[in-house]
């Protein structure tokens, strides 16, 4: 539609709407002018794995040496080379719905079979110790959390984490933490790495983190695994053998995003905070639909069971009649509800929210 001249009011984004900062272009740029052009090792430069383990101490109270670090090719991959370091044929991963796309995908890849968990809209969208109790079996291998939340926005807090820490350690049940939203964290709440809590935990916990959402670095493809030893031999070996490494001059720009200025980041947080606040108060205003206050990343997971529609048909026409483009909530494992990002202007995110707002008043 937009192809065609057409005005179409994108709330679907998934990635920040800034360019990436200029001092991270230009290490890049730099290293290209280096000659940084050839392959490294499989877990990546040795300056950016240091740079990564100083990060890990300071932000998350965790200790890495670099070699249980592995840059690849975005969080994605982080998440998939840890996955299949892990699960064998047969093995279960519970993975709590809304969840973020790829995960069940990546887990039947590996083989193994998803465990879809739904969390209740009245527990934040998380999914609760008990829940996790009973969704295991003797064949759980895995659970997955993400927190910051993509799509729900929902942040775990510490005694959350703990109360799952628990289950997980009752069994030995790996824990893959997904934390790439980490850095986009509003209001009172704080982010807490599941690792960082006793070292029982830290031995069962694969932590993702990468560079595209707090950097707006998607399109260069870099995250990271921080693991266990045992872990991280096994994802080295995964590494190796299918990426061999992160690009390499973009992990010298990786270097200048941990180590350069990070002022940009409270900038980015402030903004992102002012439009969720004014996505909030919209939404709030809407009589048939419910929202969650999400603490986190920059997403709003709206339930609209009372709208009639299932979510695929919902957003179809709330594309082709009202010209708003938003995420089917099925693609999350929630046929219920749907997500909006304010990954765009406030302008956009008005003019959004009003058609939106038609578009539930007319159903
Ligand atoms: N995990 C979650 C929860 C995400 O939302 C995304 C990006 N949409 C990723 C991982 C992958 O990030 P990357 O661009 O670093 O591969």
């Amino acid at each position: 539609m937009a192809a065609r001249g057409e005005e179409v009011y994108g709330l679907a984004g998934g990635e920040p709407d800034i360019d990436t900062p200029e001092h991270i272009k230009a290490a890049a740029v730099a290293a290209l002018a280096d000659g940084r052009t050839k392959y490294t090792a499989a877990g990546g430069i040795p300056e950016l794995r240091e740079a990564i383990a100083a990060k890990l101490v300071a932000d998350n109270n965790l200790e890495y040496d670099p070699s249980q670090i592995c840059v690849t090719a975005g969080a994605k991959m982080a998440c998939f080379n840890a996955i299949l370091a892990i699960i064998e044929e047969g093995d279960e991963v519970i993975i709590p719905s809304p969840y973020w796309v790829s995960y069940p995908e990546m887990v039947r890849l590996a083989g193994g079979v998803p465990v879809v968990v739904e969390t209740k809209e009245s527990d934040g969208w998380k999914i609760t110790a008990e829940q996790f109790e009973e969704a295991m079996t003797p064949a759980t291998k895995m659970i997955i959390l993400n927190s910051p939340s993509n799509p729900t926005g929902a942040v775990y807090t510490e005694e959350e984490l703990r109360g799952l820490g628990e289950v997980a350690l009752s069994e030995d049940i790996v824990i893959l933490s997904d934390e790439i939203y980490e850095k986009l964290i509003y209001g009172e709440s704080r982010h807490v790495s599941i690792a960082s809590l006793s070292q029982e935990l830290y031995d069962l916990t694969i932590t993702v983190n990468g560079f595209s959402k707090a950097y707006a670095m998607t399109g260069w493809r870099l995250g990271y695994t921080a693991a266990p030893k045992p872990i991280a031999e096994a994802i080295g070996k995964i590494q190796s053998h299918t990426v061999s490494n992160a690009t390499t001059f973009a992990q010298y720009a990786a270097v200048a995003a941990l180590q350069g200025d990070q002022t940009f980041l409270t900038d980015l947080r402030e903004e992102y905070d002012g439009r969720r606040q004014f996505v909030l108060a919209r939404l709030k205003a809407i009589h048939n639909i419910r929202v969650v206050e999400p603490f986190g990343a920059f997403y709003f997971f709206v339930y609209t069971g009372e709208l009639g529609l299932k979510s695929m048909n919902l957003c179809d026409k709330l594309l082709s009649r009202y010209r708003v483009a938003a995420i089917p909530g099925i693609a999350f494992g929630y046929d219920d509800g749907l997500r909006l990002s304010y990954c765009t202007t406030l302008d956009v995110l008005n003019e959004g929210l009003t058609r939106f707002e038609q578009f539930c008043r007319e159903h």
